[in-house]
């Protein structure tokens, strides 16, 4: 008797570390923006759970791997939210610690009717996660498969977190995001995947053309990473393995709100990469993620869960 054919999440759910960021996000809407030193009336506020590093954790988790968070929360009202929130994700909350006499991570946006927006970002407990938390966390990073860092904590933190996944024999995944100058021992990793604004910031250059996407990729490799891959919005992604580069397309979607595509995707490239062991595969697939979170409001809500992204593909 024949099996089944079995879906790759089926076959195993690889287990995806994430050190990062998560925030509270307190969206305010109001007619327009104030000017400094005025006053205006908003119309409504509402929180919505975020942070990058929490965004690729949902992201993830809802891909199909088996998640854990490595980050801090603060000893406020949102800490306890925000662990909830990761926790209804099924998201292993264990290294998730609480920064005492401290606020959790928050993000003030003020949008206008006009769709301008005004944020002022507070890293709050973000800024606590030190590398003593992250050597306390070193069995967390010991068994898994791929190990995801971005740069909203210190970098000193994100550092000490690929040197123990890398010793430990894990996959290594950093979005350089939001952009920064990256002390150079971040580049050892297995996959930088920074958006265009991102790349170009590290190696400077224009990025317009699909030549110009290929050009960067070889310059950021050049750093150390062992494959790049520069996501270029509705374009695609740019895939360089230090041998071949290749533009990898995605799909034509009416892009409504582009806001955490790129954490889809990453989210979807740990997750997919653990299970089939190729890149290309992987990137492909988060594609997919991304144009699905892209064309959906929202960062957490907008992203896809496996089954969403499977139904795109088929
Ligand atoms: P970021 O959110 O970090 O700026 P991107 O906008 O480049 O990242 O999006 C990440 C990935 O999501 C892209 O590489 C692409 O595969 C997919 N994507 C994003 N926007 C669109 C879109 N409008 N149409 C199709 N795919 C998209």
């Amino acid at each position: 008797m024949s099996s089944p054919v079995t879906s790759p999440h089926e076959r195993s759910k690889p287990k995806i570390a994430v050190l990062g960021s998560i925030n509270m996000d307190l969206v305010i809407r109001c007619d327009r923006l104030p000017k400094p030193g005025e006053t205006v009336a908003a119309r409504s506020m509402t929180e919505v759970p975020g942070g990058k590093g929490a965004n690729q954790a949902v992201a993830a988790a809802r891909c199909g791997g088996a998640v854990q968070m490595i980050g801090r929360v603060g000893d406020d009202g949102f800490g306890q939210k925000l662990r909830n929130n990761l926790l209804q994700e099924s998201i292993d909350c264990s290294a998730v610690l609480t920064a005492q006499g401290c606020e959790s991570g928050l993000a003030i946006v003020s949008v206008e009717n006009s769709g301008e927006n005004a944020i002022i970002v507070i890293p709050g407990a973000n800024a606590r996660l030190s590398a003593e938390d992250i050597h306390r966390s070193e069995s967390i990073l010991a068994g898994c498969d791929v190990l995801m860092v971005q740069l909203e904590t210190p970098q000193p933190t994100v550092l000490a977190g690929i040197q123990a996944a890398k010793r430990a024999g894990a996959k290594v995944i950093l979005d350089p995001a939001p952009a920064a100058t990256l002390a150079e021992e971040l580049f050892d990793v297995d996959l930088i995947c920074p958006n265009e604004s991102e790349a170009t910031a590290i190696v400077g250059g224009r990025l317009e053309t699909i030549d110009d996407a290929a050009e960067i990729a070889k310059r950021l490799h050049a750093k150390g990473p062992a494959a790049v891959a520069i996501t270029l919005g509705a374009r695609g992604t740019m895939l360089y393995d230090g041998q071949t580069a290749e533009l990898i397309e995605s799909i034509k979607v009416d892009a409504v709100d582009t806001t955490a595509a790129g954490d889809a995707f990453a989210g979807a490239v740990a997750v997919r990469w653990a299970q089939t062991g190729s890149l290309r595969q992987a990137i492909q697939w988060a594609n997919l993620a991304g144009a699905l979170a892209a064309s959906r409001a929202g960062a957490q809500p907008s992203l896809p869960t496996h089954q969403q992204i499977d139904s795109l593909s088929s």
